[in-house]
């Protein structure tokens, strides 16, 4: 039995998939402690692990008004601030290795500055260099990223020169958008990007995770019986848009279509004005159990949410918000399982239009249901193939260890 330290960034969806994966661990008696904020406790208690809440200042992660800049800003703030707080009890911890999120970059140093093995966890799409360059609205992040790196040249107590003076980091962008190790597994399939699957040999896809499940069962199920149904859901970190929740009451209301509106907890539902009779509103909806319903899922192409609608066979229009949800996007648009809109020029015509056209051509139903067969079989392996994969590169890693102590000798 080994023990394993879990870091993970504090995010639903980076938290989600990891859960499956530490229930393994501790049922093949691996001694697991996982470390986050005190929001995911009750989540991460359903791991069997032990919970240890941060400690820090810095807890809560929000994009504000999808600025990836601001948001990559923050966790070089997070990064610091996390190993201020709480190198010192991981190393009381005495783990014999790590395993991080794909964002999670004290985790990684972590890791690096205990010298022991790490495993990165990806939520979400390996972002690449060829896949960064590829697309042009990269560019006002990295224009922004440009000053962020000359303001920390001119400010003298940056937390970035901070991280350098005192632990001896140099964050690379790399870091801040992937963290990769040399052992780097993937929560979906190897379909959703077969040229890195080919050619990157640190990567392996286990497939998609759906471990956890909002199971509200308070839910008005019936409600969606014999309709056409459709679920808007922009995730965890990008529901923050009222205008666009709007527009999707302009574009639907009234209609032929059901709609279930996910809006997280920070709109005001009452701000919405009149709901029309063919709306239902939720802070959260029960997105895995109610995608059985769903005939059209309008979602920001977050990787669980549209692991999660493979795994339905439902076919998706997609608001991309950042990067790697584009690149998601425009993988789920190839492999014909739906269709793009910008977020940014949405209109309520263009979503009815796309929506309805998605709706009534069969090609799209039957991509998803194609793969939905492949991403299920997956998914019910995923954990298994990713402890299988963690186990064993510990073992390695342990192995290579001793003999290159006993080389010293
Ligand atoms: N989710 C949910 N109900 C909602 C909205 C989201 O259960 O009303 C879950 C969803 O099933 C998924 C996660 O929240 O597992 C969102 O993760 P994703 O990677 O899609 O997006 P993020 O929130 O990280 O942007």
């Amino acid at each position: 039995m080994s023990k394993a330290v879990f870091l993970n960034f504090p995010t639903h969806g980076c938290l989600n998939p990891l859960l499956a994966t530490a229930t393994e661990l501790v049922s093949r008696g691996e001694n697991v402690i996982y470390y986050c904020t005190e929001e995911f406790r009750e989540k991460i208690d359903q791991t069997g692990a032990e919970f240890r809440p941060y400690k820090g200042l810095i807890n809560d992660f929000k994009i504000e008004n999808d600025d990836l800049y601001k948001a990559a800003k923050l966790s070089v703030e997070m990064t610091l601030d996390k190993l201020e707080y709480n190198l010192d009890d991981i190393r009381k911890d005495n783990p014999d290795y790590i395993i991080h999120d794909s964002l999670c970059t004290w985790g990684k140093y972590t890791a690096s500055i205990l010298s022991i093995p790490a495993v990165n966890l990806m939520h979400s799409f390996p972002i690449t260099k060829s896949s960064v360059s590829a697309t042009y609205k990269m560019l006002p992040f990295l224009f922004k990223i440009g000053i962020y790196k000359l303001m920390n040249k001119l400010l003298r107590n940056s937390s970035k020169k901070r991280l350098k003076k005192r632990y001896n980091i140099e964050l690379s962008l790399g870091d801040i958008l992937i963290n990769k190790e040399d052992m780097n597994i993937i929560y979906t399939s190897k379909q959703m990007e077969m040229n890195l699957y080919n050619s990157e040999k640190s990567y392996y896809f286990v497939g998609p995770s759906l471990f956890f499940k909002n199971d509200e069962t308070k839910f008005p199920f019936e409600r969606l019986k014999d309709k056409k149904v459709i679920y808007i859901s922009l995730g965890t970190l990008h529901n923050n848009n009222l205008p666009f929740y709007k527009i999707c009451l302009e574009a639907f209301g009234n209609r032929a279509y059901f709609v279930v509106l996910s809006v997280g907890k920070n709109t005001k539902i009452e701000q919405l004005g009149n709901v029309p009779g063919n709306f239902l509103i939720r802070e959260s909806a029960p997105q895995q159990i109610l995608l059985d319903y769903v005939d059209l899922f309008i979602t920001h192409a977050g990787m669980n949410s549209v692991n999660e609608a493979i795994c339905k066979g439902v076919p998706m229009l997609l608001l991309p918000h950042q990067f790697e949800q584009e690149m998601i996007a425009k993988k789920v648009f190839e492999l014909g399982m739906g269709e793009v809109l910008s977020i940014k020029t949405i209109t309520s015509k263009k979503i009815f239009k796309k929506a309805h056209e998605i709706i009534s051509r069969p090609n799209y139903k039957m991509k998803a249901q194609l793969y939905q067969s492949i991403f299920k079989k997956d998914e019910e392996e995923s954990h298994l193939k990713a402890v299988d994969q963690i186990l064993e590169y510990v073992r390695i890693c342990k192995n290579s260890r001793q003999v290159n102590n006993s080389h010293r000798f």
